[in-house]
């Protein structure tokens, strides 16, 4: 450890380095960190040094070496931002300060802190990428002497260098440093493993290099004979990705045969393909397993040719080739690009994801949403389509036209009606295929459809669909809640226009919490919030606003808002969009939890919910249709009717009762009614968990012996809603269901 040796691995790539500069940061750091001692015993300064040492083996310019010999000085030894600035500048300290975020930043905290910390993570990137790098050599070191640490901190280490750092150093291209960060977390994840494979590779080293310098060789010959000078170079897998392998395909270390793999290096692009077309006329080649990242680069600019082939001794061998400067990129990523670049910033690496995914963060309101989004972005699966111009578009895997669409843009998106895949006519939710070229068919006329969101699979169409229902939902419920107070003004002789100009209702709003009157009339809309309230603030003190409304509740009524108030939170009904808000069931369809359900906005008592086949929700006005879904987490049971015909015969009705009550069900009444013909008509009320449930008693009944047939009637109410609800004697229609605006 000494400042010469830095200076020495810089000056190998760095033509004119400030190594003065470097030298202070050198000094500061070894004074600021003089008699602090890391876990293994030594100088803590050993930590930083390692940090810069790295640094310059990704090849970073100076105020990278230099942040990295500093990146500890503010989290470790207080030194002051005025400090840090007033030595070395606005960049130095930036960089130290990024670096020092990112490492407070902890990711294996619950999700909405998550999010949080990614977008953190994701700003310092869009900011400034050597943040990122330097932070990726500190971990790399300190991954490298994780052993020192306690068991519980090495796997919290190892476990968020694996979800979070590794992925991250792939992304950027920078292999070695993802291998080796691989490695690590294997080694600490899942010693019993690293070991077996260690001891496995252990024993075989004599055959394996000779394996590979014999193959080494007959390539070389080979690619000669053709005119082609190459270099080649054998190697052995890493340890993860061995193991990964044996994951993925359930086998033994031994049955891992391409365990060795051969990169050919040429001097130019043709030759990459000349030498590709003498391997697979010497081996031969397994179908399905040449890829061409040179015409196809992967996201992080990798590219490369890449085929696996029988090779000497039957043994399957996989072949990378490439120019000296694609492997350069293949080894270095973002950092091999950083060197062309010195001090220019980072032209012709493409970050234009990590810009995406800060824009795009600002629309996703789920944190869940969120992480999917980066790590669909940190783990990229994805495919090769064309524009029929024969532009390359790159997709997630398993996307679809619609995403297609929207990656072209967010209006081809929204207008999009049908689409043809290499001139065929395809459904919307086809799923698109490396190479596919994909034409979109719009209409001006058109939008979006929420059904959309079952299937497409960028972040960038799921949160512009979003985007388009909720501002069209809130429009739809801005509409209704004016058309709704403006005819209830009219009774109290009043308007909208009035009482909106004289600033009133902006007051109102305000007072209710909200910022405008526009949303002062969407809550009403929603039915959130109901007329009579706001009415209620326009009068005088002491009037009865609902007689002059002239909608005074029924008694019923009464007692149904309140059972309403009190059972809404046992609903386990959820609508779209909201979580406080008023959820009822229709009384003429009786959905269980499984059934599809449809809601209707009603008239200031918040959501009615019917059964999908309900005729009168299929009635109903479509403008007030809003969605609705069960809650999976509540569990509540729910009352269900039925009628089963039987035989008249003795002990039956108790037989089916037991028959019940076996299969998990409720009984809360029964009534049986013998017909004609010896028949038995029996209505039981019974109260069960959802569909499944139901259909196993239904199961159950059915079985016994005499039972004819089940079916399954209206009842009403949810069995907890504490009684305020009578079960209805008959069908009958709704009391306060969907009120049609006339
Ligand atoms: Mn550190």
């Amino acid at each position: 450890m000494s400042f010469e040796k830095l200076a020495g691995a810089v000056q190998r790539y760095h033509p004119s380095p400030d190594l003065k500069l470097i030298e202070d940061a050198y000094k500061f750091a070894e004074e600021q960190h003089s008699g602090q001692v890391r876990a293994s015993g030594e100088a803590y300064f050993t930590h930083v040094f390692e940090t810069a040492l790295l640094t310059a083996e990704l090849k970073l310019d100076v105020p990278s070496i230099a942040a990295a010999l500093l990146h500890d000085t503010v989290e470790d030894c207080l030194v002051s931002h005025e400090t840090l600035l007033g030595k070395f500048g606005p960049e130095i300290t930036d960089i130290v300060e990024g670096v020092t975020k990112l490492t407070r930043i902890e990711f294996d905290s619950q999700e909405e802190k998550q999010a949080e910390n990614f977008r953190k993570m994701l700003l310092a990137m869009a900011k400034d990428i050597r943040v990122v790098l330097v932070k990726l050599c500190d971990r790399l070191h300190n991954m490298r002497t994780l052993s020192h640490k306690p068991e519980d901190k090495r796997r919290r280490t190892a476990q968020e260098t694996k979800d979070i750092y590794a992925p991250l150093a792939n992304r950027l291209g920078i292999h070695w440093l993802k291998s080796e960060l691989e490695d690590l977390c294997l080694l600490y994840l899942r010693p019993e493993i690293y070991e077996l494979i260690r001891s496995k590779f252990d024993n075989t080293t004599k055959e394996r290099d000779s394996y590979i310098s014999e193959t080494t060789q007959n390539l070389i010959h080979a690619l000669e004979e053709s005119g082609v000078s190459a270099a080649v170079k054998g190697r052995c897998k890493h340890f993860n990705s061995i193991w990964g392998k044996m994951e993925r395909s359930n086998i033994s270390f031994e049955e891992v045969h391409d365990v060795i793999g051969f990169r050919i290096i040429v001097p130019t692009l043709r030759a990459c393909y000349e030498a590709l077309g003498i391997i697979h006329s010497t081996y031969k080649p397994i179908p399905g397993k040449f890829k061409d990242y040179i015409a196809m680069p992967k996201p992080n600019m990798y590219q490369s040719l890449h085929t696996t082939v029988i090779g000497p001794g039957g043994q399957r061998m996989e072949v990378q080739i490439r120019t000296a400067e694609m492997n350069q990129v293949a080894e270095e990523g973002i950092a091999a690009h950083w060197r062309y670049k010195e001090g220019g910033g980072l032209p012709g690496f493409d970050l234009q994801w990590v810009r995406e995914l800060v824009e795009t963060q600002q629309y996703l309101k789920s944190p869940d949403e969120f992480i999917q989004s980066v790590k669909g972005e940190l783990f990229p699966e994805e495919v090769f389509v064309f524009t029929p111009k024969g532009q390359l578009v790159r997709l997630s895997f398993g996307a679809s036209p619609v995403d297609f669409a929207y990656a072209v843009h967010t209006d081809v998106g929204h207008r999009t009606t049908g689409a043809k895949v290499n001139n065929t006519l395809v459904p919307l939710d086809h799923r698109l295929r490396n190479g596919d070229t994909v034409e979109i068919l719009t209409s001006k006329t058109h939008v979006p459809n929420k059904d959309w969101l079952r299937f497409v699979k960028s972040s960038k169409a799921k949160q512009r669909i979003r985007a388009f229902l909720k501002a069209e939902e809130h429009s739809r419920s801005l509409a209704i809640g004016i058309d709704i107070l403006s005819k209830d003004l009219r009774k109290v002789k009043s308007s909208l226009k009035r009482v909106e100009s004289s600033g009133k209702m902006l007051e109102i709003a305000q007072g209710l919490g909200l910022k405008t009157e526009g949303d002062l009339y969407a809550e009403i809309g929603y039915g959130k919030l109901s007329s009579t309230k706001v009415i209620a603030k326009l009068l005088p003190e002491g009037v009865d606003v609902e007689e002059k409304l002239q909608a005074k509740p029924t008694p019923l009524q009464r007692i149904f808002q309140r059972a309403a108030q009190v059972s809404r939170d046992k609903v386990g009904v959820k609508v779209s969009g909201f979580d406080d808000i008023l959820v009822r069931f229709a009384k003429c369809c009786e959905p269980l939890p499984g059934d599809r359900i449809v809601g209707f906005i009603t008239r200031g008592r918040g959501v009615t919910v019917h059964s999908g086949e309900c005729p009168r929700a299929l009635e109903s006005d479509p403008l007030r249709l809003v969605d609705v879904f069960w809650d999976d987490d509540m569990h509540t049971t729910r009352k269900v009717r039925l009628l089963v015909y039987s035989q008249d015969q003795m002990g039956l009705l108790a037989n089916m009762c037991k028959a019940m009550t076996d299969s998990g069900a409720n009984i809360i009444s029964a009534h049986a009614k013998t017909s004609e013909l010896g028949r038995a008509e029996n209505t039981f009320d019974i109260s069960v968990n959802d569909v499944r449930h139901y259909e196993r008693v239904k199961r159950s009944i059915e079985m016994v012996p005499g039972v004819i047939k089940v079916e399954r009637l209206g009842s009403g109410g949810t069995t907890d809603d504490d009684g305020a609800v009578d079960p209805p004697e008959k069908k009958r229609a709704p009391k306060t269901g969907h009120v049609r605006l006339k």
